[in-house]
């Protein structure tokens, strides 16, 4: 290990996972990854190249400034927006080539200016709001409506019609049914105008769990991260974890009975036993709430972390064990048997593994791993 603590990014599992997610949809139907958030922060540019090495059809992104990342990595792979844009960021989106999502009939006029002034077709995805409340047009009539106004323009591409699914995560499906067959009624009218269009809704949770949401693209988020969209073990659908979180051991202390580690002296030693310094903390994205309560991963064991997590550095009481200075500590992925899963921290910290790899901060460099062909 050459840093203090570093993220190791498994391209081979992600390929891998962007395969079993292929296995897992019709032939004709398009594989579209989602690398938002520098790729769910595992580093969006080797996993960019991973995923379209894997045979991605397009990579969709969040923002504007993501689909120029996106395309610097490749010249050519399709690239959509997902997200909204303020009138600055479609010129960034429209100079990245890249598709851009609409749901507001004003905002046609803002992507045809541009469209304009660059010269060139942009490719519009109208977004319906079946019920996830959030982006996307309520009114099924002002979509249509939309469609139309879009395909009449000499400087629009119309693409798709698609939506984004609340509860697909969910066991209960009463919602996730209902917005799938909003969808289904629009894409009925909207393509006996429009036979070419493209109809889409499906993140991973309804990729793995509905076949009938997949309509002609998904776009697969989490899962090709390897994490489990339902928050169990990513092994059930045959994911592996792509992210891993490694540091060192920097101190080996024996403590007698009475004695504290960290800030607040929130641990004191109840029996002789063996504390180690890790340095990584808050500041590298190792949340203060594992304070006396998460675990870490030593010469195969785990152990608990005591005391407080500080910026730089967390204690972990190992007991009778005996590490050695340089020893690896692993505080997401596994050794051995052992292993933390970003499911497991994310119970622990009782918020989702999407949040714990987008946590781990800048300051973790991320170190590409695994078959690289
Ligand atoms: C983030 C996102 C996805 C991917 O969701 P996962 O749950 O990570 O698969 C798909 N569609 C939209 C609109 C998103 O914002």
């Amino acid at each position: 290990m050459y840093e203090r603590a570093e993220a190791r990014i498994d391209v081979g599992a992600l390929r891998h996972n962007c395969r079993v997610l292929r296995g897992l949809i019709g032939p004709g139907v398009e594989l579209s990854p989602v690398l938002k958030a520098d790729g769910y922060g595992h580093g969006v540019a080797h996993c960019a190249e991973a995923a379209i090495s894997a045979g991605s059809d397009r990579i969709a992104v969040a923002t504007a400034r993501e689909a120029l990342q996106i395309r610097a990595v490749d010249a050519d792979v399709p690239i959509l927006v997902l997200g909204a844009l303020t009138p600055g960021e479609v010129e960034v989106a429209v100079t990245a080539r890249a598709d851009v999502s609409i749901w507001d009939p004003d905002f046609i006029q803002a992507i045809e200016n541009q469209a304009e002034a660059a010269g060139r077709v942009v490719g519009v995805h109208v977004k319906y709001d079946t019920g996830m409340g959030r982006l996307g047009n309520l009114d099924p009539d002002v979509v249509v409506a939309m469609t139309r106004s879009i395909a009449a323009s000499p400087h629009l591409s119309l693409e798709a019609v698609w939506t984004h699914f609340a509860t697909a995560d969910e066991p209960n499906r009463d919602f996730m049914d209902l917005q799938r067959r909003r969808l289904t009624e629009l894409a009925r009218r909207v393509r006996s105008e429009f036979p070419g269009i493209k109809v889409h809704a499906a993140n991973s949770a309804a990729l793995i769990c509905d076949p009938a949401s997949h309509f002609d693209l998904v776009r697969p988020g989490v899962a090709i991260y390897g994490m489990d969209p339902f928050g169990r073990d990513p092994a059930d659908h045959n994911l592996r974890p792509v992210f891993s979180f490694h540091s060192y051991v920097a101190t080996v202390k024996r403590f007698e009975p009475g004695m504290s580690a960290g800030y607040g002296r929130t641990w004191t030693a109840g029996e002789p036993t063996t504390v180690v310094t890790v340095p990584v903390g808050y500041g590298d994205g190792l949340r203060r709430s594992l304070s006396n309560r998460g675990e870490v991963l030593i010469g195969g064991r785990r152990h608990p972390i005591a005391g407080t997590v500080s910026m730089d550095n967390i204690t972990v009481d190992v007991g009778d064990a005996r590490p050695v200075i340089g020893d690896e500590v692993t505080l997401l992925g596994s050794q051995g048997e052992e292993s933390i899963l970003a499911e497991r921290m994310a119970a622990d910290l009782k918020t989702i593994n999407y949040e714990i790899t987008c946590g781990i901060s800048p300051r973790v460099p991320r170190v590409m791993v695994g078959e690289t062909a």
